[in-house]
């Protein structure tokens, strides 16, 4: 292992020591390197932040048997076999036979997902320690840790988190911030007001924009401002082989989001699970899922007083008309290619914790107009590459320079071509409503032929 990829990695370490992803690496790297203390304080210290991550609970079983810490590292290890039971690591029990094959032609006899509550899976039994936490001592403090922590209960369908992030640390986007604060925010955090005008609490926003643009980070920053928990499920976590599971699933997020009060409940790609019922040809289970989505967002048999629906969809034109009626998604905010000050703040945010020289960030935030949160994230991880090469060649550390970044900003083009492309379509011949006036005028502004 060359020991200019481990300086390199110190310095990583040195710069952003609350990244459990860089300790992660740094271990792994002394560990094959030899450098077992060193490999040991990196694994324990990430394992202070992220206490479920098996490659840790590795490195930290294997460093410590190699440094005389036997008791820890056997304790480590109990729970790298807790978490990763088919692996079998070192002295544990032979892993059980595997469960009988399921038979989707007969969805009543199987059991499904949600009945076995013997195994869960290794992530519902992982509970998150919020970053920068104590390092653990020993395994027992690990335990202790884990017992004391009051994270939510985790779902087994989607993401539940507690977000910190505000509206302050999404970039530029005035405009949408602004409407975010007076439509959602400004109702929600003042109950009497909405009382006193006689304004429901119910109905939800919809976020809407080609891919990569920010709806997630904007409404990761909403739960932030509300206080509120963050329950991220996506297309993937609800629709289900078996008919009639999906719609379980609805009503079990629903569930959990309720449990979870306040919490805001992020439905991503609603338009796949709530497309228009009339183009769903023959298929009854998929209707049903959409009829479950309904009726749980109007709370028909349960309170949802705490449950904030937000949802993002990078095709609106896809959504059942139902799923945007008042109470339900009745709010929607179109969020489009970051300006300007929004660019400078994405490549700083992904900048952060890598070695750079004194950086002009507003100077290659105008270079890259068109390019979406995601193209931005590309050019800081091909800026970042550049640099590392250059450093791996000489064995030093060489930070990311402006030509770097100049560099990268070449390399990527923008992404959202394709989606532009059959909006404007959407939104030049489906406009009665005016619903699309949003785009049409960012079309006429950006000059898009
Ligand atoms: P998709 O439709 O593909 O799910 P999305 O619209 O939800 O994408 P995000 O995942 O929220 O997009 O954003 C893409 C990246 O851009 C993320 O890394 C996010 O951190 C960053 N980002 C986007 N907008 C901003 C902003 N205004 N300020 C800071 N970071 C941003």
């Amino acid at each position: 292992m060359s020991d200019s990829v481990i300086a390199a990695m110190e310095a990583a370490v040195a710069a952003d020591p609350d990244n459990p992803a860089l300790r992660e690496h740094l271990a792994d790297l002394l560990l094959s390197a030899g450098r077992m203390d060193d490999a040991w304080t990196h694994a324990t210290a990430g394992l202070g932040m992220a206490p479920a991550n098996t490659k840790l609970l590795r490195v930290a079983a294997d460093a410590g048997d190699a440094t005389g810490r036997t008791d820890e590292a056997a304790g480590y290890r109990t729970l790298l076999n807790a978490l990763e039971p088919q692996a079998g690591h070192a002295s544990a029990p032979p892993p059980p036979p595997p469960p009988p094959a399921a038979t989707p032609t007969s969805p009543a006899d199987e059991s499904m997902p949600w009945d076995n509550d013997d195994t869960p899976s290794a992530p519902e039994r992982a509970r998150p320690i919020p970053a920068g936490g104590d390092v653990p001592d020993s395994v027992d403090d690990l335990l202790d840790m884990w017992e004391d922590n009051d994270a939510p209960p985790e779902p087994t369908v989607g993401e539940m988190s507690r977000e910190r992030l505000l509206l302050s640390d999404v970039g530029g986007m005035h405009d949408v911030k602004s409407r975010l604060e007076t439509s959602f925010l400004a109702p929600m955090k003042n109950p009497e007001m909405r009382q006193a005008f006689g304004k429901s609490m119910r109905g939800g926003l919809l976020l809407w924009g080609p891919p990569g643009c920010g709806k997630t980070f904007i409404a990761k920053a909403v739960a932030g401002e509300l206080d509120a928990n963050f329950y991220h499920v996506g297309l993937s976590d609800v629709l289900d082989m078996w008919i009639g599971s999906s719609e379980k699933n609805i009503t079990q997020i629903f569930d959990m989001a309720r449990r979870n009060a306040p919490c805001v409940l992020f439905l991503d790609e609603v338009d796949a699970i709530g497309q228009k019922r009339t183009q769903l040809r023959g298929g009854g289970g998929m209707r049903g899922v959409v009829n479950q989505l309904l009726q749980e967002m109007d709370g028909a048999s349960n309170d949802n007083e705490g449950v904030f629906i937000l949802a993002a969809t990078n095709h609106p034109w896809d959504i059942d008309s139902a799923l945007l009626r008042p109470g339900r998604l009745d709010r929607t905010l179109l969020v489009l290619p970051p300006d300007l000050p929004a660019r400078e703040a994405i490549l700083d945010l992904h900048l952060r914790g890598r070695p750079i020289e004194k950086l002009d960030l507003a100077k290659i935030a105008k270079h890259t107009n068109g390019l979406t949160g995601a193209d931005l994230a590309l050019v800081c991880e091909q800026a970042t590459e550049y640099a590392m090469t250059a450093s791996i060649e000489t064995g030093t550390v060489r930070p990311i320079t402006m030509k770097d970044l100049g560099r990268a900003v070449k390399d990527v083009r923008p992404s959202h071509g394709p989606w532009i492309e059959s909006a404007k379509n959407f939104a030049m011949f489906n406009n009665d409503d005016g619903r699309y006036d949003d785009l049409l005028a960012w079309i006429k502004q950006n000059k898009i032929k």
